[in-house]
C-alpha cells in the first residue's frame, strides 16, 4: 500500500454555548485571553510533535472541535502556525469545522487565503423547532445563508445533519435533506441522535419532560437519507457519510483505513505504530519517573493515546506525556481495521480479513446476509447497514 502519511487533527475545545445533546470535549471560553493562550499551547505541542519526527509527511489536516471559527482572527494565526511546523503534502486537504453563528463573511475568504480547502458546517437541521430542541444557537435561515457563503468561497464544503430528534417528523427530515442537497454541499454526514449521559437532553428525558428518541423512526430516517441523497447523486461511502463524486473526506477516510494520526489538544486522540511510540517514549523519558507510563509498546502493534480533556492544565503544560494510552495487539489492530473497513461501502480486502483471522466470522455474517463477498472484497449488505452495530460488534469480538 502506498505510504498514506499522517493525518493531523487540531482540537479547538470552545463553543459559543453548549448544545443540549453534546458530550464532546468543549466548553465556552472564560475570556478571549484563554483562547489566545490556547492557540499558543497548541502551537507549542505541534512543535514538540515536529521535533519528535512525526509531522514530516502530513497528508491531511483537520481543525475540529468545539467550534474552531469561534477563535476568529486567532484561527488564522493557528492555521499558519500549524502550516509552518508540519510538512503538508502538495494539495493536502485542510478542513475547518464551523457553526453558522461563527462563520463570518470576513473570516471565510481569509481562511481560503490561508490555505484552507474545505469547511464542515454543523447545520443539524433546517427546522427551527428541531434546532431549539437540540439547543443549537442558530436558526435555519442563518444556516442557509452561511451555506450560500461557503458555496461561493471556492472551498469545498460539507454539512452535518442529525435525525431521530424527539418531535422531529419524517416531513421535517425530508425537508432538511432536500434543503441540504440544494445548498450544493459536496459532503453530508447524517447521524441519528444519541442521548449521552448527563446532557441536558438526557435530563429532560429522565425527568419525563421529553420522549426518548424512537430507534425505529431514526432507522427509517436513515433510510430516507439514503434515498433522497442517492437520488441527488450524493452517494453513501461510509455508514453515516455521503459525498458527491470526488468529495469524500480524506481526513475521515484516514481514520477508517488505519492511517496513523496525531491529535493535538485536550480531548484529541492519536494513533501511531508501536515502534514509533516506543522510540518517542524512550527519548522523552515517559517510561521513567515521574511519568511511569506502562512500557507496553514492546508487545503491541499500535498505540492510541491522548493528553486527557482538561483545558486549563493543558494550556499550563501542553508538552507532556499521554495520560491515557492503549496498547493494541496485532490481533486487535486487525479486527479494528476490518470493522472500520466494513463501515465503508468499499469494504475490505479478503487478505486483510485472512490476516486478522476473521474468515469464519465473515462466513457466519454472510450466512445471515449481513455481509457479502465479491471481487476479492467483503462488503456490508443493505441489511448489514441496518444492523450495523451487530455486524461491527461481532467483528471486533472476533
Ligand atoms: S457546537 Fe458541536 S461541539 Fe459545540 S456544543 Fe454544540 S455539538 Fe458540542
Amino acid at each position: 500500500m502506498k505510504n498514506a502519511g499522517t493525518a493531523l487533527y487540531v482540537h479547538v475545545p470552545f463553543c459559543v454555548a453548549k448544545c443540549a445533546y453534546c458530550d464532546f470535549a468543549s466548553r465556552t471560553p472564560r475570556d478571549p485571553a484563554e483562547m489566545s493562550a490556547y492557540v499558543d499551547a497548541v502551537l507549542a505541542e505541534t512543535t514538540a510533535w515536529r521535533d519528535r519526527g512525526l509531522l514530516g509527511d502530513v497528508s491531511t489536516l483537520y481543525f475540529g472541535g468545539g467550534t474552531p471559527t469561534l477563535l476568529g482572527d486567532e484561527l488564522l494565526h493557528l492555521v499558519s502556525g500549524i502550516r509552518q511546523r508540519a510538512v503538508l503534502r502538495d494539495g493536502a486537504e485542510i478542513t475547518v469545522e464551523t457553526n453558522p453563528e461563527t462563520t463570518s463573511p470576513v473570516l471565510v475568504p481569509a481562511l481560503a487565503a490561508a490555505g484552507v480547502t474545505r469547511m464542515s458546517l454543523g447545520v443539524q437541521s433546517f427546522d427551527d423547532d428541531v434546532l431549539t430542541t437540540l439547543g443549537r444557537r442558530h436558526d435555519a435561515a442563518t444556516a442557509e445563508g452561511v451555506a450560500g457563503l461557503l458555496a461561493g468561497s471556492g472551498m469545498r464544503f460539507a454539512l452535518d445533519l442529525i435525525c431521530g430528534v424527539p418531535g422531529q417528523s419524517m416531513t421535517s427530515w425530508r425537508d432538511t435533506l432536500e434543503r441540504a442537497v440544494a445548498t450544493g454541499a459536496g459532503h453530508l454526514s447524517v447521524y441519528p441522535l444519541a442521548i449521552e449521559d448527563r446532557t441536558p437532553l438526557w435530563r429532560e428525558i429522565a425527568a419525563g419532560r421529553m420522549v426518548e428518541p424512537d430507534p425505529d423512526l431514526a432507522a427509517d430516517m436513515m433510510l430516507l437519507a439514503e434515498e433522497v441523497l442517492s437520488a441527488a447523486g450524493i452517494m453513501r461511502y461510509e455508514t453515516a457519510n455521503y459525498a458527491r463524486p470526488g468529495e469524500q473526506s480524506v481526513h475521515n477516510s484516514a481514520y477508517w483505513t488505519g492511517v496513523p494520526y496525531i491529535g493535538i489538544g485536550p480531548g484529541a486522540h492519536s494513533m501511531v505504530a508501536a515502534g514509533e511510540f516506543d522510540r518517542i517514549a524512550r527519548a522523552e523519558g515517559w517510561y521513567a519517573e515521574p511519568w511511569n507510563l506502562e512500557p507496553g509498546a514492546s508487545t503491541a502493534a499500535r498505540v492510541r493515546f491522548s493528553v486527557g480533556e482538561d483545558i486549563v492544565s493543558y494550556v499550563h503544560q501542553p508538552v507532556r506525556p499521554p495520560q491515557v494510552a492503549s496498547f493494541l495487539t496485532a490481533e486487535e489492530v486487525g479486527a479494528e481495521d476490518v470493522m472500520l473497513g466494513l463501515r465503508m461501502t468499499a469494504g475490505v480486502d479478503a487478505a486483510l480479513v485472512d490476516t486478522a483471522g476473521l474468515g469464519t466470522v465473515m462466513e457466519e455474517l454472510a450466512a445471515e446476509l449481513l455481509v457479502e463477498f465479491a471481487d476479492g472484497r467483503w462488503r456490508t449488505t443493505s441489511r448489514g447497514w441496518l444492523l450495523g452495530n451487530e455486524v461491527f460488534g461481532r467483528v471486533l469480538e472476533g
